[in-house]
């Protein structure tokens, strides 16, 4: 059984880099929870499905041609049908497509077990809403990052910018804000703290502290 450390929370909390930097610190693997549910919600639209058509969305999830290329500087690639859709997967056009069929039952079931089956040695770090209540239930260190929606806002629009695309601080709160709302409502798999996950408030930290906070924890 390979050692297991879930990061949940809302989006923009800072899970991704964090989850990165401790994937690369103890050299374990790495899941992206997030990328499965946006390659779902790109999978309907190449494919015309429409985003409540749960029955052919739970079969598009469940059978789902994905690979996750690792090339050069450790950078993944991720091929959806054989096509590198590894930048359109990032943007918010996606991410709003993700959180729609994130909300049907049907879905989360079908990428229950393609989740599962990243636990290999010698250990998972797992990004993601539900991977301490769902996905892993039995990991021994369970983490719940969140950060103020402000702040949030705010570091959503410095990476935007550093891609060079505009946007505005309050259309980008009010997108987390919308996002928060369908993730912590939904019937199935809400967003909320494992009863047993560490609460981790990023807004004051810096990544560094985080990921020194988290690895403290690992070790103890
Ligand atoms: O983390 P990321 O922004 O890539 O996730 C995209 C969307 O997928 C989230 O807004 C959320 O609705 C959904 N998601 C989920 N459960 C996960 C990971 C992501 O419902 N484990």
């Amino acid at each position: 059984n390979a050692p297991v450390i879930t990061l949940d929370g809302p989006g923009g909390a800072g899970k991704g880099t964090v989850s990165m930097r401790l994937a690369q610190a103890l050299g374990w693997h790495l899941l992206d929870s997030g990328a499965l549910y946006r390659l779902v919600g790109l999978a309907a639209e190449h494919h015309g499905v429409a985003l409540d058509n749960e029955q052919a969305l739970s079969v598009l999830a469940e059978h789902l041609d994905v690979q996750f290329l690792t090339g050069k500087d450790d950078l993944v690639q991720v091929m959806l049908e054989g096509e590198n859709v590894s930048h359109e997967l990032r943007t918010e056009r996606v991410g709003g497509l993700a959180s729609q069929v994130a909300a049907l039952n049907g879905v989360r079931e079908a990428l229950l077990s393609r989740q599962r089956d990243f636990a290999d040695l010698p250990g998972l770090i797992c990004d993601g809403r539900d991977m301490g209540t769902v996905v892993f239930p039995n990991a021994p260190l369970k983490i719940y990052l969140t950060a103020s929606a402000d702040e949030r806002a705010r570091r959503r629009l410095e990476q935007l910018r550093s891609k060079g695309v505009a946007a505005k601080l309050c259309d980008l709160k009010n997108d987390i804000l919308e996002r928060d709302e369908r993730d912590m409502s939904r019937s199935t798999a809400p967003l909320k703290p494992a009863e047993d996950a560490l609460q981790l408030d990023s807004t004051l930290l810096s990544i560094d502290q985080v990921v020194e906070q988290i690895l403290a924890e690992a070790k103890s």
